[in-house]
């Protein structure tokens, strides 16, 4: 398998680390192929500049798409992305809208029990996308919660007393978007949704008919046993295979960057890097 890493954050998302900080780990650590994937924002990608590249690393335009299928939250991954794509573009302002809204209402309930400053933190923030993480970033430090998972679990989590939905994206308008951008379509971490095994099949075929290509199999934290059952779905629905950490930060060394198995050997050779898009134009140091 290459050094590669398909899936990661910068802080024009949710991820700790600016671009040029981000490609300068990812390059220490040994990566030579790296897609950067904030939520709904290419701005890392437009923010780079081959200067910026340590040799022997290329980067990969990428982008990950939160859509609503189902009532559940899934995400879609576009790689080799034209950024500049006028559909693309669209639907990414939309969704950094979507976020904004969502971020609003839960300032509104913040006011209505008397804590202020919510908007005006986030708007201090390098972030395009706003993020539920950020949010709870502010929980934490004006001390309404100990930290960010509590910050969840009470107050923005799906039963929080401070949760609002985003009104995303359906999975074909992601995938088409992404296409349209000459891009790959992958969903992304498909265990982390729980879904049973007739559901997670429903997903796949639904995403395949939507111009879906690929599939993550190999991400952070995943047993072996998992990790080969992916493989084998991937293969029983004639999709591509990728590989990515979702790293958004130093500080979670289990999910640093480049850090997942390699490909089960039953979909090695559905490998993304065999994608006819995969030696498309990336950017690489001057
Ligand atoms: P967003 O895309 O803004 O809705 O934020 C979703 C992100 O919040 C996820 O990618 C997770 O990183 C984080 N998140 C969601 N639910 C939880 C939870 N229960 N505990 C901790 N982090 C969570
Ligand atoms: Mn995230
Ligand atoms: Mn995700
Ligand atoms: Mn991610």
């Amino acid at each position: 398998m290459p050094a590669v890493d398909l899936h990661t954050h910068s802080w024009y998302s949710d991820g700790a680390l600016s671009p040029e900080a981000l490609v300068q780990r990812a390059s220490a650590l040994g990566i030579e192929h790296l897609a950067i994937t904030d939520h709904d924002s290419v701005g890392a990608w437009r923010s780079l500049r081959p200067n910026d590249i340590p040799a022997g690393l290329r980067i990969i335009p990428g982008v990950e798409i939160s859509t609503l299928w189902e009532g559940r939250e899934i995400h879609v991954l576009g790689l080799f992305v034209d950024c500049d794509n006028v559909d693309l573009s669209e639907l990414l302002k939309n969704q950094q809208l979507a976020r904004k809204d969502r971020a609003r209402e839960i300032h509104g309930r913040l006011l209505a029990v008397g804590v202020g400053g919510l908007m005006e933190y986030l708007d201090g923030l390098p972030c395009e996308a706003i993020s539920r993480n950020h949010i709870a970033d502010f929980l934490v430090r004006n001390g309404h919660a100990g930290n960010r998972q509590q910050a969840f679990k009470r107050l923005l989590g799906a039963r929080g007393r401070y949760a609002a939905k985003a009104n995303w994206c359906r999975i074909s308008d992601a995938t088409r978007s992404i296409r349209q951008a000459s891009g790959v379509a992958v969903l992304a971490h498909p265990d982390r949704y729980r879904l049973s095994r007739a559901r997670l099949s429903k997903l796949l075929e639904e995403f395949r008919e939507a111009g879906g290509e690929a599939m993550e199999v190999s991400y952070s934290n995943l047993n072996p046993d998992v990790l080969r059952s992916l493989g084998e779905l991937c293969t029983s629905y004639g999709l591509w295979a990728s590989a990515g950490s979702d790293f958004h930060t130093p500080a979670r060394e289990w999910m640093d960057i480049g850090r997942i198995r390699h490909l089960p050997a039953s979909c090695r050779d559905r490998a993304i890097w065999h994608h006819p898009r995969w030696g498309s134009p990336a950017l690489s140091a001057a």
